[in-house]
């Protein structure tokens, strides 16, 4: 999906086709641009059984329930953005270090990387959503969950798959590549300790 019209380095303009180059070269200084993915983390975070899910305000998908999340910032970890996320649009605070790895979904039609963590807590805190770019934030239990109108890149994921976690309070691993996508159970709970490095 590239956008950009022009070369940052000298201002000329770039061919325009219909074609979707990797990168862009500029005919005129040969300075060469990438459109790599943006790499987003999305906090699944679950207490008492049930899943804190906020409304979006924005385009796109304004409307549609999601996971809280949104961009890796320069130089931020996954679990301190997913944390950062989770404070600006819910105003619940997770310690970063309390997110397990649970998913790696590509979704190369809008050229995203979503990594998505886990977070299990003892109570439910009451979320506050921030809007307008949040107009709702709630815990859903599974029977609750809003399937249908969930934003497109989770509507591949059965509520089943999604409350997987803290039903067996094991982990399990969602993995969405081209056209693919699986669940990956395992038998691994949900409590590691980390190692300094
Ligand atoms: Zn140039």
């Amino acid at each position: 999906m590239i956008t950009h019209r022009y070369c940052s380095q000298c201002g000329s303009g770039y061919p325009q086709s219909e074609e979707q180059p990797a990168h862009l070269r500029c005919v005129s200084c040969g300075a060469i641009r990438y459109d790599n993915p943006d790499v987003l983390t999305l906090a699944a975070v679950y207490a008492e059984d049930k899943l804190l899910l906020i409304q979006r305000g924005a385009d796109p998908y304004k409307g549609k329930w999601a996971l809280p999340g949104g961009y890796v910032e320069r130089g931020e970890s996954v679990e301190a953005a997913a944390a950062r996320e989770l404070r600006e649009e819910t105003g619940v605070n997770v310690d970063p270090y309390l997110f397990l790895a649970h998913g790696v979904i590509s979704v190369t039609p809008i050229n995203q990387v979503h990594v998505c963590l886990i977070a299990i807590l003892d109570k439910i805190v009451e979320p506050i959503a921030n809007e307008p770019e949040i107009l709702a934030a709630r815990w859903f239990s599974k029977d609750e969950y809003p399937l249908d109108n969930m934003w497109e890149p989770a509507r591949n994921i059965s509520a089943e798959a999604m409350f997987r976690p803290c039903v067996t309070r094991t982990i399990s691993v969602i993995q969405q590549t081209d056209n693919a996508i699986r669940v990956i159970h395992t038998d691994v709970g949900l409590s590691h300790p980390w190692r300094n490095i």
